[in-house]
């Protein structure tokens, strides 16, 4: 049976003065999917592909990628479907790929590292993506950017995948190319980023982790891991003046997305799309349509000069 919040969740979310912003759903497979969908996503701010890796003996084919990420796009009644390209290596290993232990795996071979140095990884789902995006609107996004280089040497391979399918026939469509900004280098370099990228999404994940120098998954410092640490939010807000100004949207998809204590400061950077876990998605909707951004934007203004985090933590509990 479906509570109140829920069916209203169908409904989009309009702040009081009146802005709407999207909520879409993080997935990791075609059941995450239709559950996004069941509880009122906007879209699919994320799809982790690396479920297509999990538990194999062999590499997945473009073909079989390519039926993946459609039958997930045909669920969603004509919403925008954001494909985030393999993002292997930190804690997540697949033994299908066949990398090796590291030292230091958050700092080593992951994400984009991989596809740029494993053409055969890369290329064909690169393939599959820009096929998918010819039955419908769909972004591609990378992972773990920290360079306009990176991005230049993706966009060739790209360029060089789009140029094949066109010689074989296969249709193709136009996605949206953008990056994730879930480094602290990626965030300082926000600017020349937003100049060679469609769209950002932050990752408040990797980038709280990358930025405070904290494992996020090590129990013996979670205390120090904090999204709401004023030098991780003086980045998130580099990294949204960055995009405003080369016009440019940018949208969240890290957990401090779902946190219904972050919204207003969200919101009053400037955030237009928050991508959560689908059942964070009613409640992160009511939240919105509770706050007003003027009153944000005066929060966010207040909360960029706090020296640490405990000054954050009680502006915003104060706001709420
Ligand atoms: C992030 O880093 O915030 C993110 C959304 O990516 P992942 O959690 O998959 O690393
Ligand atoms: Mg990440």
């Amino acid at each position: 049976k479906m509570d109140a919040l829920t069916k209203k969740a169908a409904e989009p979310a309009l702040t009081r003065d009146g802005k709407k912003i999207a909520v879409c759903g993080n997935i990791g497979s075609f059941e995450e999917g239709k559950n996004a969908m069941a509880h009122g996503a906007d879209g699919i701010g994320l799809l982790r592909t690396e479920f297509l890796y999990m538990n194999q003996d062999t590499l997945p084919s473009e073909d079989e990628q390519y039926e993946r990420y459609r039958e997930i796009l045909d669920t969603l009644e004509g919403r925008t479907l954001t494909i985030r390209t393999l993002d292997v290596g930190g804690d997540k290993e697949y033994p299908v790929l066949g990398l090796g232990k590291e030292q230091n795996p958050y700092l080593g071979y992951r994400a984009i590292r991989v596809g740029l140095s494993k053409p055969h990884i890369l290329k064909p789902q690169l393939r599959a993506i820009l096929r998918t995006s010819a039955a419908g609107p769909v972004e591609l996004m990378f992972p773990m950017v920290v360079s306009c280089g990176e991005l230049r040497q993706l966009k060739a391979v790209l360029a060089e995948c789009r140029a094949e399918l066109e010689n074989e026939s296969v249709p193709c469509g136009n996605p949206a190319v953008g990056i994730m900004i879930e480094t602290p280098a990626a965030a300082v370099m926000a600017r020349d980023l937003a100049g060679e990228s469609d769209f950002f999404s932050i990752g408040t994940n990797d980038l709280t982790q990358y930025t405070l120098a904290v494992d996020r998954g090590n129990p013996l410092v979670a205390g120090l891991y904090d999204p709401l640490d004023p030098a991780v939010l003086r980045l998130i807000a580099m990294t949204c003046e960055a995009a405003q100004e080369k016009g440019i949207p940018v949208s969240m998809c890290g957990e401090l997305a779902a946190d219904g204590k972050a919204a207003p400061l969200l919101i009053g950077m400037g955030l237009e799309k928050l991508s959560v876990s689908s059942s964070r998605i009613p409640e992160i909707k009511e939240i919105l349509r509770g706050i007003d951004t003027v009153s944000c934007r005066e929060l966010v203004g207040k909360v960029l000069t706090c020296s640490d985090a405990a000054g954050v933590h009680a502006l915003v509990g104060a706001a709420l």
